[in-house]
Parts: structure tokens; C-alpha cells; sequence
């Protein structure tokens, strides 16, 4: 049976995609050959990548509205210098609500100075700052929508002048939201959308093109989107499982239906760490994700019954990320409301057992 997969990335992604990745895998299209052993040059393939590409405007509202998207290389890790690359001429500014916050501020001071506007560092980011001010002369502002290791969302973005850059690795196409009010939308396709090795680009395409430093070919967006995310040979079989969940997705109601679904998720197991005693939650409830909760156990001598309960009942991948310890159940679009309804079982059970 399969098992109840609560892994923070990569992820659980729905059945019935990897039922149709691995048929690709031996025979695509029906043209009795693999999709990873053809031309990504291909008519085949590039139906691929079209479809791709427009199935992730339309999921976020942007069809036709100056946006491009853009499956690339490198990770969102990769994204955090490209986008200093491309955007930065003197100053951005970020907000720090966490380890991948604190990564892509690292990386962006190698191209100018930065203003980390509020951080949230000082309660090892279990809140998300709120009531900072941006700069007026930034060049962009960043954030990250979803704290991936603690537990943590931005359910408001403030406004601005400037343009504005997410990483959304861990909460795209999870809720709506006005996208149109972003000019930079990023996101590693391994939490929402499909297996490593791709990258969700979604810019618009006025902010490009203002940069005095020159940007090697492979790191310049207006280079990819000038070769319809063709510049070079793309990840093929990433791209390919990324555009059959879109289709999922859009099959399901797309965005607005799969946000009710991840709201009855999350409220079914925020209420369970509320209820029980022997459970206390870490990231600050106004501020709790939608997509990993946070929690800990209130006694640690529950640690061993609770490890072999939840064990035992076939879920897999609770532990929390070392920086945070306790537990974290992320539950991505692809998870099952009932997986979580197991997960509350299990808390149940530890308690009548205690
Ligand atoms: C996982 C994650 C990343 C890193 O993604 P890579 O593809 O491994 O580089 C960046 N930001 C957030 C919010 C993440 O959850």
C-alpha cells in the first residue's frame, strides 16, 4: 500500500502522474520511444514545454497579462543569484523569514547592497515580521511566501513602488492570490509541481533588460525567454511530470478548488495540535502554513510511542528539519485529506495510550 507520504521535498505527487510519467518513460506519445530518449527539439516535446509554460500563466491568473514563464536549471537555489543578476543595480531589499530567506540574501549581496527590511531570526522564525518599511529607491523587494523548515506563511504581501520578487518553492499553485501583483515568481518544481531538476520562472517581462553588467547567456532571463525555455537542452523528464500535474491540477478545478481542499487539510490537523495536550505547535498560529505545519510533542518521553505509532500506521517522512527539530507534516496538493485524517488517528491513539 502506498504510504502516507508527509516528506517536506520532494514530495508526494499525485498517483495517477507517476502512473503516466512511468508510461512515458518507456513508451511516449505512442511513438515506441522514450521520452527521455528523444530530441527536446521535437514536435513532441515541444507541445511539452508549450503546454507547461502556459498551463502555469493560467493556473496563476496571468495569461496575457506581460508575464513569461520559464522552466529552468539550477534549483530555486540558483534562482536566489539570478535574480540579483538580472534585477539588482544598487540596491534590494529582503525580507529574512528563514533559512532559504537568509540563502538568497547571501547570495544577492555579491551583486549590490542589500536592506534586510525585518527578520524574524531572533525567534529562530517561527513569526512572520510585519509593519516594516520598504525602501523607495530598491530595486526589488524579496520574499518567501512559505517557510518551508518552520512552519511558517505570508498570508498578506505588503505594497510597494519597486518591483516584487517571491520564492514560492514551497506554496505555488497551493492558494490564490492576486499573482499580478508580482513581478517575480520562483519556485523549485519539487514540492508542488514535479520531481527535481526544474524550475518554475514566472516574470514579467517589462522588468527585464535594465541592467548595466553584462549576464552570461545562461544566467540572463530575456536569453531563455528570447528561446521559449529552449536556450538549452531542458529537463526534459521534470518539465514533462511538472506539465501532467498542472493538467491534474486544472482537472481538479485548478487553484481555487485545491485551496479549499489544502484549507480542510490544514484545519483538520491545526485543530488536532491545538486539542491535544500532548502536542503544542511551533510557528505563531496567525502566521501557520497551509503547507508544512510545525509541532512538537509537549513531553519528549512520548517521543518513542508517538515515532513507532505514527510508524507503524504507514506514514512516512514527519521529522522536522534538524534547525527546528519535533515534527513537521507537509501536505502538499497531492496529499490526501485522508492521509491527514491517519495522522490525527495516531495523535488520538498516543493520547488514549499516555
Ligand atoms: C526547497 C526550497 C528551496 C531550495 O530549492 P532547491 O531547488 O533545492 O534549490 C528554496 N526555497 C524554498 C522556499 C524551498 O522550500
Amino acid at each position: 500500500m502506498k504510504k502516507h507520504n508527509f516528506s517536506a521535498g520532494p514530495c508526494i505527487l499525485p498517483q495517477e502522474v507517476l502512473q503516466q510519467a512511468a508510461a512515458a518513460v518507456t513508451n511516449f506519445n505512442g511513438l515506441d520511444l522514450s521520452l527521455i530518449e528523444i530530441s527536446h527539439r521535437s514536435k513532441d516535446f515541444v507541445e511539452v514545454m508549450e503546454t507547461a509554460r502556459s498551463l502555469a500563466l493560467e493556473h496563476l491568473g496571468l495569461t496575457g497579462k506581460g508575464y513569461q514563464a520559464l522552466f529552468l536549471l539550477g534549483g530555486a537555489s540558483m534562482e536566489f543569484l539570478m535574480v540579483a543578476y538580472n534585477l539588482l543595480q544598487q540596491k534590494a531589499a529582503y525580507l529574512n523569514t528563514g533559512t532559504w530567506s537568509s540563502k538568497a540574501i547571501k547570495e544577492a549581496k555579491l551583486f549590490g547592497s542589500l536592506v534586510e527590511v525585518a527578520s524574524s531570526k531572533d525567534q529562530n522564525f517561527k513569526y512572520i515580521p510585519k509593519g516594516y518599511t520598504i525602501p523607495n529607491d530598491a530595486d526589488y523587494f524579496h520574499c518567501t511566501s512559505n517557510n518551508t523548515i518552520f512552519g511558517t506563511q505570508m498570508h498578506a504581501f505588503p505594497t510597494m513602488d519597486c518591483p516584487l520578487v517571491c520564492d514560492m518553492s514551497s506554496d505555488i499553485f497551493s492558494r490564490q492570490l492576486d499573482f499580478s501583483t508580482f513581478d517575480l515568481i520562483y519556485a523549485g518544481a519539487q514540492k508542488n509541481m514535479g520531481p527535481a531538476g526544474t524550475t518554475l520562472v514566472v516574470v514579467k517581462e517589462e522588468i527585464l533588460g535594465k541592467m548595466d553588467r553584462p549576464i552570461p547567456s545562461m544566467l540572463d532571463y530575456q536569453v531563455h525567454i528570447g528561446k521559449d525555455s529552449m536556450f538549452n537542452t531542458p529537463a526534459v523528464f521534470p518539465v514533462y511530470v511538472s506539465m501532467l500535474t498542472l493538467k491534474w491540477l486544472k482537472d481538479l478545478g485548478g487553484v481555487p478548488e485545491i485551496e479549499k481542499i489544502n484549507t480542510s487539510k490544514a484545519s483538520l490537523l491545526y485543530s488536532e495540535i491545538d486539542r491535544n495536550p500532548l502536542f503544542e505547535g511551533f510557528a505563531a498560529k496567525e502566521d501557520r502554513s497551509l503547507m508544512n505545519a510545525t509541532f512538537n510533542l509537549t513531553e519528549g518521553a512520548n517521543k518513542e510511542a508517538f515515532d513507532t505509532l505514527w510508524q507503524d500506521a504507514g506514514i512516512n517522512g514527519l521529522n522536522g528539519h534538524r534547525s527546528v527539530g519535533g515534527y513537521r507534516a507537509s501536505m502538499y496538493n497531492a496529499l490526501p485529506l485522508e492521509s491527514v485524517q491517519i495522522l490525527v488517528d495516531v495523535m488520538q491513539t498516543l493520547e488514549k495510550q499516555a
